[in-house]
């Protein structure tokens, strides 16, 4: 990556040379109108005045400075940086997808609710959960839908004293977040010492107040749960539902299906399993999947075939609407075309690459390594860094001297559960070459952690920027050019 010089670290505004434009405006051809009383203009209007080329440039060299899934390995563990195929786009591209509006009329727009209604079934279908609402706009909307469902479902059967929800110590941040956004009290189910859920303290708590319990399946450990079975009788003999976080559902899909292990409801993120873009690259999407029994109470709209026409209907008992309009719509033309590309062979391939991948790098580093747990892991592994920390360097700055060697941090301190913990997402995507790369230069640092400690620790010492003041960036953010 390369190094700033002076010219280049400056912010688009300060490019600007008052008179410079990028555009040649034509003569005017409709009459002035004129402007709003002088009280409601502004006097200043701080805006760049820049040559189209200084626009391309600065923009350009914006993107060269990012880390991305197009121009770097990104192993970033528990959210599948997989790469985008660019048929997604193409397809999402096409006007009658990407030029209609959300407020058209679904008998207009019957190839785009066709779409969805097909989409629909291939989630349920992979998740053996058939009751499928494609509305929630990311994985924690997705969550805080699954856990409204519970709700009234046990709301319906006058089961008003079911008000807890049961998560493990293991679980994302974002589980317990929306069970208490959702009106439930969380209480902690612990982790055995081999990573699995303890199963006689799950025996234990669950009881008439257990409203769901909330399970990632792989393990947010990268585990597959051996007691599933005996899991999901235990709440069901209980009276509660399960929910499963299947944001990343890579290790899965075509070889096992939620449904058939007992989860009643589920959610998975299209922008982790279903290559559309994270974050910054577009709106998120995480639909919630669920059991015949409760898709009536599934947040509209929900897709239907009625006949020839396919149609956007309100189940009988809906919790409602969650957010405007149809959900991402964008990202779903994209989710969908993965999925028709793929075919069910291809997607069982995923699987079963992105979990070779993961077990591979788990294999050929666990001698430099301590392992969250010693035993074949799903898509994912998580190493700990704790003997690193021993010789006087963390997870951290691990993460940090990767950046040196072009490849994105793993995600670091996830689970909370592990010390020093690097969990490491190779996913399907990638080469032998690379995961070979990677491997290579893991070694390489531990290596160094030995002969020169100080030059992990200043990591990094090749990117524009080094270590930022994080604290400050989150709660001082500049949010507008200021000089
Ligand atoms: C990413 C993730 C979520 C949350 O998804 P968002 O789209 O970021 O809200 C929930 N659970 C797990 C296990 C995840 O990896």
């Amino acid at each position: 990556m390369m190094k700033l010089n002076e010219l280049d670290r400056r912010l688009l505004m300060d490019r600007s040379v008052s008179g410079r434009s990028a555009i040649n405006m034509p003569p005017s051809d409709v009459p002035e109108q004129p402007l709003p009383d002088a009280d409601m203009l502004r006097d200043e209007l701080p805006l760049p005045e820049v040559s189209q080329l200084e626009v391309i440039r600065y923009f350009s060299l914006l993107s060269q400075l990012n880390f991305s899934i197009d121009t770097n390995f990104y192993p970033l563990g528990s959210c599948t940086m997989k790469y985008n195929p660019k048929l997604n786009d193409a397809v999402a591209s096409l006007p009658g997808f990407a030029a209609i509006h959300p407020n058209q009329p679904a008998e207009q727009v019957q190839g785009a609710v066709q779409l969805m209604y097909e989409l629909q079934q291939a989630l349920g279908d992979l998740t053996g959960l058939p009751g499928v609402s494609l509305a929630p706009l990311a994985g924690a909307q997705g969550e805080y839908a699954g856990l409204l469902i519970a709700r009234a479902f046990h709301a319906s059967n006058n089961d008003t004293a079911r008000t807890v929800a049961l998560i493990p110590d293991s679980a994302h941040g974002t589980n317990p977040a929306s069970a208490a956004m959702a009106g439930l009290e969380v209480v902690t189910v612990p982790s055995d010492a081999d990573g699995n859920v303890d199963v006689e303290a799950l025996r234990s708590v669950a009881d008439e107040r257990t409203a769901v319990f909330m399970l990632t399946l792989p393990s947010t450990l990268g585990l597959f749960e051996p007691s599933i079975l005996e899991i999901t009788q235990i709440i069901h003999d209980a009276g509660g539902l399960v929910y499963a976080d299947g944001a990343n559902l890579n290790a899965l899909l075509g070889l096992v299906k939620l449904g058939d292990l007992g989860f009643d409801i589920c959610h998975s993120n299209l922008h982790k399993t279903f290559s559309t873009p994270h974050g910054g690259g577009g709106p998120g999407s995480g639909p919630v999947m669920v059991t015949e029994e409760l898709a009536k109470f599934l947040p509209e709209p929900v897709a239907e075939k009625n006949g020839d026409t396919y149609i956007l209907a309100e189940p009988e008992s809906s919790i409602g609407k969650i957010n405007a309009f149809h959900g991402s719509f964008g990202i779903l033309v994209r989710a969908y075309t993965y999925i028709r590309a793929m075919g069910r062979d291809g997607l069982k391939a995923v699987a079963e690459n992105a979990i070779i991948n993961a077990n591979y790098i788990q294999a050929q580093l666990k001698d430099r390594f301590d392992l969250a747990a010693d035993r074949y892991c799903m898509h994912e592994t998580v190493l700990s860094a704790g003997q690193q920390k021993k010789r006087g360097v963390k997870g951290l700055d691990i993460a940090k001297r990767l950046l040196d060697h072009g490849i994105h941090a793993p995600t670091m301190y996830f689970p909370l559960i592990v010390e020093e913990a690097l969990m490491v997402e190779p996913t399907e995507s990638e080469s032998k070459e690379t995961l070979d790369r990677f491997i290579e230069v893991m070694r390489q640092i531990d290596d160094e952690i030995s002969s020169d400690p100080e030059t992990v620790r200043t990591a990094p010492h090749t990117l524009p920027v080094t270590r930022l003041d994080e604290a400050a960036a989150a709660r001082k953010p500049y949010l507008r050019w200021q000089r």
